[in-house]
């Protein structure tokens, strides 16, 4: 796993779904959430909250109402961030590639394209998938960078509660920026909501899984405890 240490602006992007696919405005950029005040960033599996005082750069963030109360604690299990490291480890990694804008089609997914017929005269402009990126807006960042991510295959097991390895893994990310050494999970549910205090500041709410009903087959499970 590579120990690479993020800003705090790119600890959210991983709390995002793709941002070039979600049109939904609480999947694509962090928010403050009219419920709570505070900093909310979600891909709807997972939700980064944090206190707004801590973002620096001074951006201004919308305010928006996504309609979702935090469930309220019913445990409070330490974990040792460490022990949650070293259960990664074991865990199989994928390469993710890093993506920049198509610089052909400038994102817009389309081009316009100069048409000769060679039956008639004359020329045609058509609008067509930019043939750069295939449409898809975006192409992979040259030179290609790329970071070892846990295959999302894989669970990891928390007493009897399972969430997919790569989730985990934006968790320990978070607690290696914030300097923390371990985390209070203070809300349990094989179902619904995790919620993970990481500091004053900061929470994870994460939900879990059932491996069998992913959409990809299960490469295997370790458990921590
Ligand atoms: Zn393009």
């Amino acid at each position: 796993m590579t120990k690479r240490k993020y800003t705090f602006e790119q600890l959210l992007s991983q709390f995002l779904k793709d941002e070039h696919y979600y049109a939904n405005p609480h999947r694509s950029h962090p928010f403050i959430y009219s419920g709570d005040n505070k900093l909310w960033t979600t891909d709807n599996f997972g939700v980064l909250i944090a206190n707004p005082t801590i973002v620096r750069y001074g951006k201004k963030y919308p305010v928006q109402d996504c309609g979702f109360n935090l469930p309220g604690d019913n445990d409070d299990i330490v974990i040792s961030v460490n022990d949650l490291q070293e259960t990664l480890k074991k865990v199989a990694t994928l390469k993710k590639y890093e993506y920049m804008t198509c610089p052909e089609c400038k994102g817009s997914k389309r081009v316009y394209a100069l048409y000769t017929s060679s039956r008639s005269f004359g020329t045609w402009h058509i609008e067509t998938d930019c043939p750069v990126c295939n449409g898809k807006g975006v192409v992979k960042a040259k030179p290609v960078k790329f970071s070892l991510v846990p295959d999302e295959r894989c669970y990891i097991n928390i007493k009897d509660v399972v969430f997919k390895a790569p989730y985990i893994q934006r968790i320990v990310n978070v607690c290696n920026l914030a300097g923390v050494k371990e985390i209070h999970w203070v809300h349990v549910h094989k179902e619904n909501a995790n919620i993970f205090n990481i500091n004053k500041d900061i929470k994870v709410a994460q939900m879990p899984c059932d491996p069998s009903k992913s959409e990809h087959p299960e490469r295997n499970t370790i458990a921590l405890f």
